[in-house]
């Protein structure tokens, strides 16, 4: 009896001529983080996975943490679709389970199949009411049911299943480059734009000695959770501290931030062209802060073309939060060091900033050759082994 796994692929339905490229994904993310654990066939719109008893949880948490799976069925396959060999296999998954009432529901893609959909059903839940003593059928609120899938050259037995993540296979939509601070909102919004098909890169500005090695540290641990969604993930750490103090010397204080922002929106662009990035991500969200109002956003967009996607925007802090805490950051974000963001912050900062002024202001710092400088020292972490993984091994 093999124990098997099939996948209902998510929302792929929609996408007719470009199907093959997003299941050729699909079909790599899943190889890659498996590594060779899992071999993996394509039949008439799912997708089959064979795996090891030994290998069988660590394959399941991964398809859990995969983008493009809408549905993962655990089941058996049977070899052959002869009659016997699927009641002796039903027999078997029947009594290992605990139960009083159920259902047995049979799809049969094989229409040259002797027996009709509904009369296979028939015939095998009489086999399982003489076989499993204290049973019977309820076809409206079984506690269990038994799913019977009869292909051309085998049939399938599922009676358990497991909601997947939805969304498409990451990097079927091209790459983004997430501006990744160590604070809630911004690894959810890399979270979401993953769950789009967007593969990332992340950004993360550190102004050292005003913020710690943990700090960074810190920012490393959520690329880490993040890569578990995805295959590794590349992190820029962009030295900020030169910037941000010329900042603070020369420019009136309740500019700082939009300021300070707007150079991190000018070398994220950069570093986002450099790596063929074709978004920039971020985790504002709207009003949630001084430099998160309406105007606030088009001071410091106004510096940047490409486009900025916040996929947290619209969502409130309590959204976030518990978003969060389903897609394991949350515990990591909220260790007590502090971001660059916080560091230098004025009393009174603008909420409605001006562009003329931040212009104006900007003339006062040698920030082009400050921006190439910290561009070119940029240092670059790459995660080689899944967390997950290095725990299995
Ligand atoms: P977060 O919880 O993600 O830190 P926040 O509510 O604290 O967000 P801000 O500090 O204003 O908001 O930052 C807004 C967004 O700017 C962040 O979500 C992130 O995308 C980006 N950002 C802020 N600080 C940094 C940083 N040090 N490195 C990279 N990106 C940053
Ligand atoms: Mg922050």
């Amino acid at each position: 009896m093999q124990k098997i796994l099939m996948i209902k692929y998510a929302e792929l339905n929609t996408k007719k001529d470009n199907i093959g490229m997003f299941l050729r994904t699909l079909k790599q993310n899943i190889e890659e983080k498996t590594k060779d654990m899992a071999t993996i066939q394509f039949d008439k719109g799912r997708m089959f996975l064979k795996t090891t008893e030994e290998n069988f949880s660590f394959v399941l948490k991964t398809l859990k943490k995969t983008f493009g799976i809408h549905e993962i069925e655990i089941g058996y396959e049977i070899e052959d679709t002869k009659m016997e060999n699927i009641e002796n296999v039903l027999k078997e998954i029947a009594l290992e389970k605990d139960f009083k009432t159920f259902k047995v529901e049979t799809k049969r893609s094989d229409k040259s199949y002797p027996l009709k959909s509904p009369e296979i059903s028939r015939h095998l839940g009489g086999i399982l009411l003489k076989n499993k003593e204290n049973t019977m059928v309820d076809v409206h609120e079984p506690e269990i049911t038994f799913y019977v899938e009869i292909r051309k050259d085998h049939a399938y037995i599922y009676s358990e299943k497991e909601k997947g993540l939805g969304g498409y296979p990451v990097g079927t939509l091209g790459k983004g480059l997430l501006m990744l601070s160590g604070g809630i909102d911004s690894p959810v919004a890399g979270f979401l734009s993953m769950k789009r098909g967007v593969k990332i890169e992340a950004i993360y500005f550190e102004s050292p000695p005003h913020t710690s090695v943990e700090a960074k540290n810190k920012v490393e641990s959520l690329v880490q959770i993040l890569s578990e969604y995805s295959n590794s993930i590349k992190l820029h750490v962009i030295p900020f501290t030169k910037i941000q103090e010329e900042i603070y010397k020369n420019i009136p204080h309740e500019y700082l931030i939009t300021i300070m922002r707007r150079m991190m929106y000018r070398i994220a662009e950069r570093v986002a062209y450099k790596n063929h990035c074709k978004i920039l991500i971020n985790g504002e969200s709207i009003g949630q802060v001084a430099s998160q109002t309406l105007a606030s956003m088009v001071a410091i967009n106004k510096v940047v073309s490409l486009p900025v996607i916040r996929p947290v925007a619209c969502f409130d802090k309590l959204e976030i939060i518990s978003l969060a805490k389903k897609i394991g950051t949350y515990e990591t974000s909220i260790l007590p060091y502090e971001d660059c963001c916080t560091i230098f912050v004025p009393d009174h900062p603008v909420i409605h900033p001006d562009v003329e002024k931040c212009e104006e202001y900007e003339k006062l710092i040698p920030y082009e050759e400050l921006i190439k400088e910290a561009v070119l020292n940029e240092e670059i972490v790459t995660n080689q082994i899944k967390k997950e993984f290095e725990d299995y091994l």
